[in-house]
């Protein structure tokens, strides 16, 4: 049996644990620099609010409508998404982290829960008392149904829907849109529809050799999910990731080299700690820099340099080093930069690689200096030891007009209870 537990338009919940004059009331979240609506409640959706819609052409809306509006706080997301997920590792279940506010619960043939809708309740009551965040619990003997499942649940009033017996799976897929089903979208969709499939119970119907000359073997995966055969098991451990990218958009117009070179070795600094979370070494630096392409009145620039890091390396020192220097050959005066960037790329696990035959006495300092800062970050709070390439003031940095404190993750933005 499995089980996907989503959280509610998360980020929005988020904001709601800490800021309780927000429920009930529509609310949307901001992306990086408030562009753009990335979140929204479901009062929100329904007062018309899309997905996606730039501020500056919904701030009347916004307005009339009373729609509490907020800049996204990936740090809080980020932490409470921790929490959720270890409140569900104490369910006594193999489980993947599918995204920042989903999980899939598997228990196998034979262990089995014996009464699966008390234990969705259980899930989802826990997961609200412990954390604040309300999620929805969706459960079917598959990850495919499960998604199905979950999704009904959204709507259904006590936030969790089994789909366990054929009668309602049957009900489930009937009238479900084909577009909605985990792994078809809009594109796939449309090609189903060409041959009269519309619904998710007329993909589950059709001839699976059908299906697979449509759709491939993956489509067919899919298909026989929704038949209630699992073929997609939990993928428990992520793989390795092929490249680590930092990069933000500036909250006003940059033009000094200066202030680009703080923006590239913070970045750098940030992928290379990242890197060495996962146990990794870069083989190659990518540093790269652009004008903002809207802004057609002014002189539209981008580029970017590469650079071979050989041996591999997961040294900061050396790595902001060298970005210093590639942004000096590509920088040029004169341009209103938008954006900076670093990737780091050709990464492969550390202990995977022969050691080299000019290995050095400095390679072993290298790590043991990298070690200690990490564990001094880990200990004491991020960049409590930072270099100081990545700046100071860093007047670049991006707008978050409405941004809620980092509650849970900052000494100084703890919340405060006062009673009177
Ligand atoms: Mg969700």
């Amino acid at each position: 049996v499995y089980a996907l537990v989503d959280c509610n338009s998360y980020y929005v919940s988020c904001e709601r644990v800490f800021d309780p004059r927000l429920r009930g009331r529509p609310v949307v979240v901001l992306s990086n620099n408030d562009g753009c609506v990335v979140a929204a409640s479901r009062e929100a959706k329904d007062a018309g609010i899309r997905m996606g819609t730039p501020l500056f052409q919904i701030r009347e809306l916004l307005r009339r409508r009373g729609v509490a509006v907020r800049s996204s706080n990936y740090t809080l997301y980020g932490d409470l998404s921790g929490r959720v997920m270890s409140v569900l590792a104490g369910f006594g279940a193999d489980m993947e982290v599918y995204s920042i506010d989903e999980a899939f619960l598997h228990w196998p043939r034979g262990a089995e829960p014996d009464r699966p809708a008390a234990l969705g309740r259980l899930i989802r009551r826990r997961v609200l008392r412990w954390t604040g965040v309300p999620v929805s619990v969706g459960i079917a003997s598959t990850k495919t149904l499960a998604k199905v499942a979950a999704h009904h649940a959204k709507r259904a009033s006590a936030g969790v829907r089994c789909l366990l017996d054929d009668g309602a799976v049957d009900s489930a897929l009937r009238d479900l849109p084909v577009g909605e089903v985990w792994g078809i979208g809009g594109r796939l969709a449309r090609r189903l529809a060409r041959v009269g499939i519309r619904t998710a119970g007329q993909l589950r119907d059709a001839d699976t050799r059908r299906v697979r000359s449509l759709l491939t073997v993956t489509g067919q995966r899919t298909a026989l999910e929704l038949r209630g055969f699992s073929c997609l098991p939990l993928e428990l451990a992520a793989p390795d990731a092929r490249s680590i990218v930092r990069s933000r958009s500036f909250g006003r117009p940059v033009t000094a080299e200066r202030d680009l070179a703080e923006a590239v070795s913070l970045h750098a600094s940030r992928a290379c700690e990242k890197l060495r979370a996962a146990g990794l070494l870069a083989g190659g630096l990518r540093v790269f820099i652009q004008t903002n392409p809207f802004r057609t009145d002014q002189r539209q620039y981008a580029r970017q340099a590469c650079i071979e890091l050989d041996p591999p390396t997961d040294d900061t020192a050396e790595v902001l080093g060298l970005a210093r220097a590639a942004l000096g050959r590509i920088y040029r005066d004169g341009c209103v930069y938008k954006k900076a960037g670093v990737m780091l790329e050709g990464l492969c696990r550390r202990g995977s690689r022969p050691g080299s035959l000019f290995a050095s006495g400095d390679r072993e300092r290298s790590r043991r200096l990298m070690a200690t800062i990490d564990a001094v970050n880990a200990r004491w709070g991020s960049e409590s030891l930072a270099y100081a390439a990545c700046g100071v003031e860093r007047t670049w940095r991006m707008r978050r007009g409405h941004r809620t404190p980092c509650y849970t993750t900052r000494w100084d933005e703890l919340p405060e209870v006062r009673c009177g």
